[in-house]
């Protein structure tokens, strides 16, 4: 089970599965994609996104052998790379101090995205 920790964020969550990372096809070491480790939800998401780089060399799929903790905002909208690769972490601490990289905040208990404000669900946006 999920641990509830009273001051994590609405929006922070523990994924169900253990995520798929990309790992060097000869040496199998984690691939860094340059600065974070970025994770997939699925095989052929962790495979499409390798056959999308370019100048590296070849790299494989492997199962991440922990379950993540990621984030979505109050629009729904997943903390991901530039390249839409989901960024995963194995601390709550680690995961704000990053989404804050990326223009994310924290108000009245929840993730907003770099919309700030405007970062609402879909049904209130009616
Ligand atoms: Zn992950
Ligand atoms: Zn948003």
């Amino acid at each position: 089970m999920t641990q509830a920790i009273e001051t994590v964020p609405v929006g922070v969550v523990q994924l169900p599965e253990p995520c798929w990372e990309l790992v060097y096809a000869r040496t199998g070491e984690e691939w860094d994609g340059g600065e974070v480790f970025p994770h997939f939800a699925d095989q052929s998401e962790a495979e499409s996104y390798a056959a999308s780089l370019d100048d590296e060399p070849p790299l494989t799929t492997r199962r991440v052998d922990a379950r993540c903790i990621t984030a979505s905002a109050a629009c729904g909208a997943p903390l991901e790379d530039d390249n839409g690769a989901l960024l995963c972490f194995s601390a709550v601490e680690e995961l704000l101090r990053e989404a804050r990289d990326y223009g994310w905040s924290v108000r009245d208990g929840v993730l907003r995205c770099e919309d700030g404000d405007d970062c609402q669900p879909e049904t209130t946006k009616e």
